[in-house]
């Protein structure tokens, strides 16, 4: 393992701060420098923005996000055990990192940075979409973040860049490239944490556009989206029925056949939905 700042080896860090992993945080940790390193350096230019990571633990990722030239990190961290360490790596940058000790899911970590910033994290699975979800459906958008460079299982990694007629493909997809580009920078096999994961992961980085790609209001696009994936195999005339009146004509009217399913339509035919539903 390179040496990429003058602090411990992670695997010592863990073992003076008795940091054996916690399943129920979904706690894998990134031993490997190298590695954050090289997720670090997906993310993009660091030197001049501002980063929020989420679940630091013992601190690999944070380490490299700082190494490659991030101006400040915020750390938000769950587990308390994981303080001490977290502090060391404070001490050996300045003024750059900041630890917030608190749970991601109720804490809006991201009004405390002036935007735009970036997200980097190595996130705990059992919260990764739902923290997704939230960073891709704020009240105004372009949103604070400029991008977002999140670890993720391979199986929902796929989901977030998948393509119309695929298994992948469904809300997730289409929430994630309405308003970003999403692409997988890169994929790692369950050894590369410790301990092992059962699944194969992947880093997914999205860019935030300046507006959505194609014209509809979130509210409708949503219904209509959650309408046509909650029912995946049954035809959309008859899975977005209550969505709106005369839901066949309006399927007609927006070049989609009332016999496709949700997964046979693209993000464009789903937006063009969206506004002759919005326009009553
Ligand atoms: N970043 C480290 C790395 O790459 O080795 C740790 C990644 S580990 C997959 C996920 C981390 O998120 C753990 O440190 C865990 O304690 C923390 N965590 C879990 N749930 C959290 C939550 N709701 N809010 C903040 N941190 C959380």
């Amino acid at each position: 393992m390179a040496a990429i700042d003058g602090l411990p080896p992670l695997r010592e860090v863990i073992a003076t701060h008795g940091l054996a992993a916690k399943k129920a945080l979904g706690q894998n940790f990134l031993l490997d420098l190298n590695l954050t390193a090289k997720i670090a350096r997906s993310a993009g230019d660091l030197s001049q923005c501002d980063v929020i990571e989420v679940g630091p633990g013992p601190g690999g990722l944070t380490r490299a996000l700082l190494a490659e030239g991030a101006r400040r990190v915020l750390a938000v961290e769950k587990d308390e055990r994981c303080l001490p360490a977290l502090a060391e790596i404070a001490a050996a940058y300045p003024g750059r990192l900041e630890v917030v000790h608190g749970d991601a899911l109720k804490l809006d970590i991201t009004g405390r940075l002036t935007p735009p910033f970036r997200i980097v994290a190595n996130l705990p699975y059992n919260v990764g979409t739902e923290l997704l979800t939230g960073w891709l459906t704020p009240p105004v958008w372009p949103p604070v973040w400029q991008s977002l460079t999140l670890m993720f299982q391979k199986e929902v990694a796929e989901r977030i860049v998948a393509a119309p007629g695929s298994k992948a493909y469904g809300r997730l997809a289409l929430l994630a490239q309405w308003r970003a580009d999403a692409r997988i920078v890169m994929t790692l096999p369950p050894e590369a944490f410790s301990p092992a994961p059962k699944v194969h992961s992947a880093v997914v980085h999205l860019t935030a556009l300046p507006g959505p790609r194609y014209p509809a209001d979130a509210k409708v696009l949503n219904r209509l989206v959650a309408a046509g994936f909650n029912q995946r195999r049954k035809m959309l005339r008859a899975s977005l029925k209550g969505v709106a009146p005369d839901m066949e004509a309006r399927l007609v009217a927006a070049g989609i056949a009332p016999t496709a399913r949700a997964e046979e339509v693209s993000l464009e035919a789903f937006c063009r939905l969206a506004r002759i539903v919005a326009a009553g």
